[in-house]
């Protein structure tokens, strides 16, 4: 029976929200919080692959109270158990200190239950650096499966896990013992509208709620703003694109327009240098 982890984050919805002109930042007040949209995928393929190989789906997230909402969609969508952890000692996270501190949660979750598989989204849509599903595979020292669009087979028995990752121009297959942590694209599934019975258990599942003491062997420096190197030295928006220019003619016309203006840039030869 397979123990599944989802990690989720709560986020704004980057397609509603406004950018504050003075500050460059985004004015979170402005949009509604939602179930980062690669973290629905991966939930949604932990809760085929449970329903597949029998199981439990667990989604845990490191965020503010008001991410219990994530946690409800998660419930929604199939999985099993949902923990927060939530704490103002998490405040001010970067990357780094954010798999740190998921890390912690999934270890102690793990105690409850032994951990076999991991599956975070690609990315958020807020954040948008897609580094922490890898920061706590790298923490747990187990191997990290980033862009994969399909999951082909997990057996516990075997300990092993079949993928495929996506590439440029086509995919691999990657095997991989267990645990593992994947991070998927948003092509792995589609998910689908939530059956009744998983709302009414949604409305009504309250999420393990756990404060940093609740975790164990944590170095609180390495939490929140404390243990977070990087900083935000600039943030602006960038240029609006200028109106580019239509090339007329044949195809043919077209192309040697067209090369002749990226020649003009020397943007070709740059390209040639770089290869
Ligand atoms: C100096 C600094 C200070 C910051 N302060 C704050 C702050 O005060 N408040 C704030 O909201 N953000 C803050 N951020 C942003 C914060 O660092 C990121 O949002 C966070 O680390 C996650 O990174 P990401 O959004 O790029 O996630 P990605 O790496 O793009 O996420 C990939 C996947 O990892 C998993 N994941 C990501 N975040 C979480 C999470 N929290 N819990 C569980 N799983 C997760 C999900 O599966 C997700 O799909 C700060 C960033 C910096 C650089």
């Amino acid at each position: 029976m397979l123990h599944i982890v989802a990690c989720i984050k709560q986020v704004p919805d980057t397609k509603i929200i406004k950018m504050n002109p003075k500050t460059n930042t985004m004015d979170r007040r402005t949009a509604p919080a939602i179930l980062n949209p690669y973290d629905a995928h991966a939930v949604e393929e932990a809760v085929r692959l449970r329903d597949k190989y029998g199981g439990t789906v667990s989604v845990v997230t490191m965020g503010p109270p008001p991410a219990v909402k994530a946690i409800k969609k998660c419930i929604e969508i199939g999985a099993d158990e949902g923990y927060l952890i939530t704490d103002r000692r998490f405040a001010g996270a970067d990357t780094l200190a954010t798999s740190y501190a998921v890390t912690k949660a999934i270890e102690k979750i793990s105690k409850i239950k032994p951990v076999d598989l991991i599956i975070c989204g690609k990315m958020t849509i807020d954040g948008d650096t897609g580094q922490v599903g890898p920061g706590i595979a790298r923490r747990l020292d187990i191997p990290p499966l980033t862009s994969v669009n399909k999951v082909v087979e997990v057996n516990r028995e075997e300990g092993k896990a079949i993928v495929h990752r996506k590439l440029e121009d086509g995919y691999e297959v990657v095997q991989s013992s267990l645990p593992c942590l994947l991070s998927v694209e948003k092509t792995i599934n589609e998910v689908p509208y939530s059956p009744f019975p998983n709302m009414l258990k949604a409305a009504r599942y309250q999420p393990h709620i756990w404060s940093v003491d609740d975790l164990e062997d944590v170095d609180i420096k390495q939490l929140g703003l404390k243990g977070s190197p990087t900083i935000v030295s600039k943030v602006w928006a960038p240029p609006k694109p200028e109106g580019g220019e239509i090339l007329e003619g044949s195809s043919q016309d077209q192309v040697e327009k067209l090369l002749a203006v990226l020649l003009e840039k020397k943007e070709l030869f740059q390209a040639k240098e770089g290869v």
